[in-house]
Parts: structure tokens; sequence; C-alpha cells
């Protein structure tokens, strides 16, 4: 079966074979607190900076999920305020999550349709933490670098923290437009889920300095030690790791990894525009839509068909999400995802559209 669905998705086609070197090489078991890791931390940083054009200055953790970077963003870096703007479900879903943990987080939902709006936010106090999903897996939006950085110049003396979860290692991301960058790796990066990257600008590990907070075993302030050795606080996910450093060692840098999935994306963008009357893109903005994750409305009867045929045919078209469930489905254009297994999906689109 080719897997489309937008996390997990296809995984990076050698993995079988990283998986066995891993075993053969003794990865599996080694001692987080060994030369051997710590090594192979360091590279997996350094080819994370590379291939991703993050800024040396920038602090690079491991965690085990996006979720999981919620919870330490809203545990050690908020310090009271945090603004969320949303129009999606992963959007509001870190809303809703970071409100359990600080009761003043304020959430701002926006259209779909519409560009997130740097003009018109109405940030209460002077600091505080505005929280953006760069992509929006549920409806397939994402928000520029052009946005970020006018979010960014507007408020200079707020952190930034944005969701690219199903971007990241995709898109090629400003990172220098904001302090806070998180992301899984079952997404863009084409792995096993169990691993996530929060990348931390030199103002956000300030902030969790300043506020040292470390009532918890993934308190900020402790991976920050931790990470200063190449080390983290908990015995991580060694594998994954690898298995990171791996991908990330063939991967091309990123500006040539976006314009690969530009391109597929106009060519299934060309086939979503001539479909017949029962199909449409969810977001009519071309302004807003995004490269990594599309999302194609219908009658629900003709989604579950179009599904169901795809699924005989040996192909996995993702559901679609929360509110859109059943009137749209998924495909994940991520980098792992093979050029023939595209042209399959290309041409089961055009004869089923
Ligand atoms: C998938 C996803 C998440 C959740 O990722 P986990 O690895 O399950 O924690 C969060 N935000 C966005 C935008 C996502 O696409």
């Amino acid at each position: 079966m080719i897997n489309f669905y937008p996390g997990p998705s296809r995984v990076d086609e050698n993995i079988p074979a990283y998986v066995q070197a891993a075993y053969d090489k003794g990865i599996l078991s080694i001692n987080h607190r060994s030369d051997a890791f710590m090594k192979m931390c360091a590279k997996t940083v350094g080819l994370l900076k590379d291939r991703l054009n993050i800024p040396e200055s920038y602090t690079i953790f491991f965690t085990s999920s996006a979720t999981e970077c919620w919870e330490i963003i809203a545990q050690s870096i908020i310090d009271t305020n945090s603004y969320h703007f949303y129009s999606g479900a992963f959007g509001e879903k870190w809303f809703d999550y970071t409100k359990k943990i600080n009761p003043y987080a304020i959430g701002y939902q926006f259209d779909q349709e519409q560009e997130l709006k740097t003009g018109e936010l109405d940030l209460s106090s002077e600091t505080g933490l505005i929280c953006i999903t760069q992509n929006e897996t549920s409806n397939g939006t994402q928000i520029s670098n052009a946005r970020i950085g006018k979010l960014r110049k507007k408020y200079p003396n707020h952190l930034i923290g944005v969701d690219a979860t199903s971007s990241m290692a995709g898109a090629a991301l400003n990172f220098s437009n904001a302090d806070i960058w998180y992301a899984s790796v079952q997404k863009c990066f084409g792995l096993p889920a169990g691993l996530g990257i929060m990348v931390c600008s030199p103002n956000a590990i300030a902030k969790a300095q300043e506020l040292k907070k470390g009532n918890h075993y993934n308190s900020l302030t402790f991976m920050i030690d931790k990470m200063r050795d190449y080390q983290t606080s908990y015995t991580p996910n060694v594998m994954g790791i690898y298995l990171l450093m791996r991908v990330m060692e063939s991967r091309k840098e990123i500006l040539k990894v976006e314009k690969k999935l530009k391109k597929r994306f106009k060519a299934y963008a060309e086939l979503v525009d001539d479909a017949s009357e029962d199909y449409t893109w969810l977001i009519e903005n071309e302004d807003v839509r995004s490269n990594t994750v599309l999302v194609i409305k219908g009658d629900p009867d003709k989604v579950q068909e179009l599904k169901e045929k795809a699924a005989q045919e040996g192909i996995i078209l993702g559901n679609g999400y929360g509110a859109n469930k059943v009137d749209s489905f998924r495909i994940a254009n991520f980098p792992a995802i093979k050029k023939d297994e595209v042209k399959t999906l290309k041409k089961f689109l055009r004869k089923n559209l």
C-alpha cells in the first residue's frame, strides 16, 4: 500500500536498512550518557541546522512528540500570557491544552480562508508568547514566512511559538522570524513516530532561564543543561535520533526539497482544479493553501467511495480531520513519498476525481 496519510506517513525507503545498521552497530543499546551517544546527538543537531537552514545560535532539543512540546512550552516558557491564533483543529488543541496549564491563555480563531492578520491583533499585555500553527494539518492551510516576519516586526518584545509539525523538513521555514519551532518526525521527516524536535532561539532559552521553572522531568531548564553536552534529561528515543541522523544525511538542503514538493503540489492542484463538480478544494483561497497537506472536499458518500476505490488500488488516502472528517480527504505531499508513487496517485486522481 502507498500511504498518503498526512501522518503517520510513508517512511523513508531506507528505514529498514538503517534499523538493521543501528542494530548491527549496537546503537539500539548505547547508553545515553556515553560518548557515542553525545557524538551522534551532536552530529544530528548539526545536520538539522545545515539541511533546514536553522541559525547556528538556536538550540535543538529532542522530545517525544509535538504534543509534548505543547506541554514543555506551557510549563517552561509561558510566564502568564499566551495568545493563540488558529484557524483549525491543531491550533485549537494547542490553545485548549495550554489553557489547562495556564488559565490566562487567550484564543483567537480566524477564518480558514483568511491570512493571519497581524495588524488587528489585540495583545493586552506587553509581553507573552504568540502561538501560531504554520501548517494546519486539519484544513490544509499555511502561514507564509512573510506573514510570520510581519508578526516578528510588529511584536519585537513577544516570543513567537510556531507549530510546524507537518511542514518542518518539507517547507523552507525562516527560523529567525520566531523563537520556538517544533515538529514530530512522522510527517515531513519520513520517520516512524515517537520523536519530536523543538528548536529554540536564544531569547526563548533566556526566557526559560529567567522563569527557572523546574517542576517537571521535561522542564526546559533541565533540557538546556543537558543539551549543552548533547544529552537529554531522560533516556531518549535513541533509535529515532539515529534514524533522523541517517535520513538527514541523505536529504538535500531544504530549498531543493521545497522545490520538489511545490512542483508536485502544482501537478496535484491542476488535477483538483480540473476535477468533476463532485470535488473541490476545502480552501478556496490559493494564498493560504498548504503545499504539504492537501485537503479536498466532496459529498461524504462520494469521498467514502473514493477512499475505498483507492484502497483497492493500493493507495491510502488520508481521512478528513475534525469538522471535515467525512466530507473531505487529505493527501500528504511529504518528501519521503517516491516519484513513482506520486505518479500512481496522479493517475488515480485523473481517472476518479
Ligand atoms: C500531527 C500534528 C500534531 C501532533 O503531533 P504528535 O506527534 O501526535 O504529538 C500537532 N500539530 C500539528 C499541526 C500536527 O500536524
